[in-house]
């Protein structure tokens, strides 16, 4: 696993963008309820301050969403840690894909936890910023494409998770016939203000369907931009 903070703008940690900030947020990561060690090490050590625009550097550290262009947000890092630790509950997962790279964060956190990471996103600029992002940190065992994630990625499937990081009305049919014996699929799904995150497994006698909370995300929309 690489260590990402040689990148780090501000590596002695002073600052709201070093590691003391990261270090601040985890516990309160910790204290919000978020248990997996291997999550709360990771969210330590990516810098989310490289993943949004410079004028907002400041606040990367807030447990917020914030704004990164063309309407959409980089998820709020509480929420960034529960679903990836409901991913990872039931042992790691071999092969991820995630719909909605955004920033490229989320895909960035999941890289040094399992051994390969598939990411769809419908908005060119913001893939092409978050590839650029990727390739800066050293996640090379992520692979982005430009494309419509409702579908998925038939080519690569099956997968052993799948996370989805905008909000449909309902799951997917294509993300579940790409979800792999085993497999474990974490959504929201739901109308705005009513949206709730939704974790299917995958298990031998049958898909196990769990209500994990509310949540708010943008919404999963059709098309290209
Ligand atoms: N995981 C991201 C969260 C970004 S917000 C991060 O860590 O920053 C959700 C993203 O989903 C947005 O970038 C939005 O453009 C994208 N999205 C919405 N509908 C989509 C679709 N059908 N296919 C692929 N991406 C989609």
């Amino acid at each position: 696993m690489r260590l990402f903070g040689h990148v780090d703008r501000d590596p002695d940690g002073l600052g709201m963008t070093g590691q003391r900030a990261r270090d601040r947020l985890v516990e309160r990561l910790r204290a919000e309820g978020i248990r997996e060690l291997r999550v709360l090490d990771v969210m330590r050590r990516v810098p989310r301050h490289l993943f949004i625009d410079e004028g907002l550097e400041s606040r990367a550290y807030e447990d917020t969403a914030l704004p990164i262009g063309s309407g959409q947000t980089i998820s709020q890092p509480y929420i960034v840690a529960r679903m990836t630790e409901a991913l990872l509950e039931h042992g790691t997962p071999g092969r991820v894909l995630e719909i909605g790279t955004g920033s490229g964060y989320q895909a960035a956190v999941l890289a040094p936890l399992v051994p390969k990471v598939y990411s769809i996103e419908r908005i060119h600029r913001l893939l092409r910023e978050a590839r650029m992002r990727l390739r800066k940190l050293g996640a090379a065992n992520v692979k982005a494409r430009h494309d419509d994630g409702r579908l998925g990625w038939p080519e690569e499937a099956p997968f052993d998770a799948i996370i989805v990081t905008a909000a449909g009305e309902r799951i997917e049919p294509a993300l579940l016939d790409q979800l792999g014996p085993g497999g474990v699929l974490v959504a929201p799904v739901g109308p705005p203000n009513v949206q709730r995150l939704v974790r299917v497994r995958r298990t031998p006698t049958g898909d196990v369907t769990e209500d994990l909370g509310p949540v708010s995300f943008v919404p999963l929309l059709g098309g290209l931009a």
